[in-house]
C-alpha cells in the first residue's frame, strides 16, 4: 500500500538522490573528529545560523539534552514550556541524566511562554533555591511561530536577568521559510540552537546543535557519555547535508499542502477545524467515532495517529503530494457523509 502518512514528519524517506549522497559520503571516525562530511555539516549549519561551532548527534531529544547539560551544572534550573518537548517528551532527561530542575511555566496560545511569568519564576540567589540558568524557548511550537518581536523582547529578558537562551529548533526552518527570512535572523538571538534534519527537512537520522565553540567542546563530551560518540557517521551527515542544499525551499509546498487540506476538512460537518499551522492542521473529531475514522481511512490508505494529543494533528511532509492530500480530503467526505 502506497500510505499517505500523516502521522508525524519524521516518516519521510531519504530520496534517490539523498542515497546517492550517501552512498558517494567520503568517511572517517568521528569520535577522533576525522570524518569529513561530519565536520563539514558542523560547519555548515553553525556557519548558515551564525554560531561558532556544531555538533551532529542522532537525535533531537539527545541534541537539547546535551545543551541542558552544557549550560546547567547539577542543581541549576532550566526555565521552560509545560508543554514543550525538552519538558514533555523527552523522559524527563534533564532531570534524570543532567541533575537539572525543570521550572515550567503554561504557554501562551501563540506557543510564547509569557515574560513576566518567566521573569518571575527567575529564583533569586540564595541558598534555598536551585540556581536559575537557563531558558529554552521551542520555534516551531505544535507548528506555529514564535513572533520575531517576541524573541527579541526574550533576548532582552535573558541578558538583563543573566540567564542563557536555548532554541528547540526542531522545526526552525518550517519557521523560517513561513517568515521569510534567513534561519540565522531567528537563531541569532540564542545561545544555542537545536535542529533536527530528520523531520521536514526528510534525512532519515540526525540533528545538529550550534552554541560557541565552549558550549559545543562541553557538549561533545556530554554526548560521549550518553554513548552518543559515533565513527563513520558521514554517511549520514550526508544526508543532512543534501538535505540542507535541496529540501529547504521546500517546506513552503508542505505548508500550502496543510492549508488545502485545511480547507477541504473545514467545512465537513463532525469535523471542527482548530487551526492550521506550518505543516500541521489541528482538527477536533467526536471522540466516539475516533477509532471508526482510524479503520475507514486506513481502508483508504490513510495513516494518523489517533489518542497521542487530545485532538488530531495531521502533519504534511515531504512524502505527501497533492494526490494524496485530495485522497484525504476525499476519505474523511465519504465518512462524515455516512
Ligand atoms: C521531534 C522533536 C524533538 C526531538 O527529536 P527526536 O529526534 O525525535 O529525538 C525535539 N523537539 C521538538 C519540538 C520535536 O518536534
Amino acid at each position: 500500500m502506497d500510505w499517505v502518512d500523516l502521522r508525524s514528519d519524521t516518516v519521510t524517506r531519504p530520496t534517490p538522490a539523498m542515497r546517492a549522497a550517501m552512498l558517494d559520503a567520503e568517511v572517517g571516525d568521528d569520535v577522533y573528529g576525522e570524518d569529513p562530511t561530519v565536520n563539514a555539516l558542523q560547519q555548515r549549519l553553525a556557519g548558515d545560523l551564525g554560531f561558532e561551532a556544531g555538533l551532529f548527534v542522532p537525535s533531537g531529544t539527545q541534541s537539547n539534552l546535551l545543551a541542558l547539560m552544557s549550560h546547567c551544572e547539577r542543581g541549576d534550573e532550566y526555565i521552560v514550556g509545560a508543554d514543550a518537548h525538552t519538558y514533555k517528551f523527552e523522559g524527563g532527561g534533564a532531570a534524570v541524566l543532567g541533575s537539572i530542575q525543570p521550572q515550567p511555566i503554561a504557554h501562551d496560545t501563540d506557543g510564547s511562554l509569557p515574560l513576566d511569568k518567566v521573569a518571575a519564576a527567575i529564583k533569586p540567589v540564595d541558598p534555598h533555591f536551585a540556581r536559575t540558568r537557563l531558558l529554552a524557548l521551542e520555534n516551531t511550537w505544535h507548528g506555529r511561530v514564535l513572533p520575531m518581536a517576541y524573541l527579541q523582547a526574550a533576548r532582552d529578558l535573558a541578558r538583563e536577568r543573566g540567564l542563557a537562551l536555548h532554541l528547540d529548533g526542531a522545526r526552525l526552518y518550517n519557521a523560517a521559510v513561513t517568515d521569510g527570512v534567513p534561519a540565522r535572523a531567528i537563531a541569532s538571538h540564542f545561545d544555542s540552537v537545536s535542529v533536527c534534519l530528520s523531520k521536514g527537512l526528510g534525512a532519515p537520522v540526525g540533528s545538529v546543535l550550534v552554541g560557541s565553540a565552549a558550549l559545543i567542546d562541553k557538549a561533545r563530551r556530554w554526548r560521549k557519555v550518553a554513548g552518543g560518540g559515533w565513527r563513520q557517521a558521514g554517511m549520514l551527515a550526508a544526508a543532512c547535508l543534501h538535505a540542507l542544499d535541496h529540501q529547504v525551499e521546500r517546506l513552503a509546498q508542505d505548508h500550502a499542502r496543510a492549508a488545502r487540506l485545511a480547507e477541504g476538512l473545514r467545512e465537513l460537518p463532525g469535523v471542527k477545524l482548530l487551526g492550521l499551522h506550518t505543516n500541521m492542521v489541528f482538527v477536533d473529531v467526536p471522540q466516539e467515532r475516533l477509532r471508526e475514522l482510524d479503520a475507514h481511512l486506513r481502508e483508504a490508505g490513510v495513516r494518523i495517529s489517533i489518542g497521542y494529543l487530545p485532538t488530531l494533528r495531521l502533519v504534511t511532509h515531504l512524502d505527501v503530494d497533492d494526490a494524496g492530500v485530495e485522497r484525504v480530503i476525499a476519505a474523511f467526505k465519504t465518512f462524515f457523509a455516512a
